[in-house]
């Protein structure tokens, strides 16, 4: 009997697994019983925000690839160094300054004040973050970059800084960062040896902690970064030129891609261009820090590997802030004279005067776009799945990878921003596995990468050539057990929670 019923139902049978061999097709990959299972309860999951969190929290979220340390530092941790030295918080220029010599106590908050009182300790966390941005007197486009003004001239070392980052993402399953960083400098010019000392540093600490704690679950790479609103000394009564400007950028971009080109030991990767892009020069000298890039680039050969890899903010802008006419060719720009392989933000896409082009030749370079939700939120007001461009990438099949920016003056972190993304954007668990595999295939990890052709499911031979020392491939193995870790046991959480009742998690 139990035959003959078995084979009545083999006909239904095989349809089903047709129709999940079909979909696993259209989405790339096989999929295991374990991932089939957290397809349907993540669609509960999904419904309660603290659900969402605590789910996404222990998912393996391979690489963070745009991070700042400088703004990834919580206030707290700030306040805690400036206690420790002896500053005072002056309220009227909102900076820590030495002990005043008459420390009126209505405008200075003395380190007991930090210590002990907390509204006045929570009034400086707030001029320090993206917290309670309703008590703050500016925007916050203004308040965020005003912050480093704000950080001033407190010792904070850059090396205990980056430490703190790497744990933070090591606690949320994140298996490589790539950190920006800014080289030394020296009479007005880079200093490589400055800046090798430097690296070496914060390099040598992040190593003596993962030594210390035996940690093989992440690795450690660094770009650099140039400021796109730096300019060479001006007095109130004369004003910039371009062929001044120029002469101050160019050995600039020189100096930093033969940084990251003869310094790859260090861990450096890459390099990127920063700074508030709405800003003066940020607008009008564009075209000229784009086709100095260009040549500069043009300058290192042809080989591509003597030539660093560059993943440079672009299209950080809305109407709010900037003239349309400067974004119809921003983000093109970008890839095409700049030589981006990754494009930082690319909220202004929409503007491009040849949008859908660009889109088709991102997808078809491989050209990454590294979305921050928080930041975008808090800085441009760019809230919600409706309004952020990140379906106009996803759906014409341009990498998407996410990440945090900013996360201590955001107020965030990874984990929030796969949570807001599939909030936001309505993705589901297959997509957020898809988000975590593409951060390590777009990141500037060395070596080739351990799938064949961007798909996930197909790997190289073990003995393929191509894989010897490569750094990325043994992420995306390491990549991959995390998941297999992770699926297999949260099918007790499955079991826990119960996938089937519709509405499990909505509490409204
Ligand atoms: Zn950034």
């Amino acid at each position: 009997m139990r035959g003959s019923s078995n084979i009545k139902r083999l006909p239904a049978l095989m349809l089903t697994m047709l129709v999940f061999c079909l979909l696993s097709a259209c989405a790339g990959r096989n999929r295991t019983d374990g991932e089939r299972n957290l397809n349907v309860f993540f669609e509960q999951v999904k419904q309660n925000e603290a659900m969402l969190v605590a789910f996404l929290h222990k998912m393996p979220k391979g690489a963070d690839l745009h991070s700042h340390p400088s703004g990834a530092v919580y206030g707290e941790d700030f306040v805690d160094r400036t206690i420790e030295q002896g500053l005072y918080f002056d309220l009227r220029t909102k900076r820590f300054v030495p002990k005043p010599v008459r420390a009126d106590p209505d405008r200075y908050y003395s380190p007991a004040d930090l210590q002990l009182k907390f509204n006045k300790y929570g009034q400086v966390l707030d001029i320090l973050a993206m917290r309670d941005m309703d008590k703050q007197p500016e925007s916050g486009h203004d308040h965020f970059f005003m912050t480093w003004e704000r950080y001033g001239k407190v010792d904070f070392p850059d090396a205990e800084q980056v430490v703190k980052v790497v744990h933070r993402a090591r606690m949320q399953k994140i298996g490589y960062v790539e950190l920006m960083l800014a080289p030394a400098w020296k009479d007005g010019k880079i200093d490589p040896q400055g800046s090798k000392t430097r690296f070496a540093e914060i390099n040598g600490a992040v190593r003596r902690y993962l030594a210390a704690r035996q940690a093989d679950d992440i690795e450690v790479g660094y770009t650099l970064s140039l400021s796109r609103t730096a300019t060479p000394p001006v007095t109130p009564d004369q004003r910039l030129d371009e062929a001044a400007y120029e002469a101050y950028f160019r050995p600039q971009v020189r100096g930093i891609l033969e940084l990251v080109r003869d310094n790859a030991d260090l861990g450096l990767r890459g390099v990127t261009i920063l700074a508030p892009e709405d800003a003066w020069v940020a607008r009008v000298m564009f075209d000229t820090q784009m086709k100095i890039f260009n040549e500069e680039w043009r300058r290192l050969g042809d080989d591509p590997k003597a030539r660093p890899r560059l993943n440079l903010h672009g299209g950080e802008l809305t109407l709010e802030y900037s003239p349309y006419e400067s974004m119809l060719t921003r983000i093109s720009d970008t890839v095409r004279l700049g030589h981006a392989s990754r494009i930082g933000h690319g909220v202004s896409i929409m503007w491009e005067d040849d949008v859908f082009g660009l889109l088709k030749s991102m997808k078809e370079q491989g050209i990454a776009v590294e979305i921050c939700l928080t930041s975008n939120a808090g800085i441009l007001n760019v809230v919600g799945g409706k309004r952020h461009p990140f379906r106009l990438y996803w759906e014409a099949g341009v990498p998407v990878v996410l990440c945090t920016d900013d996360e201590g003056i955001s107020r965030s972190n990874l984990t929030m921003e796969y949570a807001r993304a599939a909030n936001w954007f309505n993705l589901s668990y297959a997509d957020m596995k898809k988000l975590s595999f593409d951060s390590l295939e777009y990141s500037f990890l060395s070596g080739a990468s351990l799938f064949a052709g961007g798909n996930y499911s197909r790997q190289r031979a073990q003995d393929d050539p191509a894989l010897a020392g490569s750094a990325k491939a043994r992420a995306q193995a390491r990549l991959l057990r995390e998941f297999e870790d992770f699926e297999t046991t949260m099918q007790n959480t499955v079991k826990l929670f119960g996938a089937t009742e519709r509405n499990k998690f909505n509490m409204r």
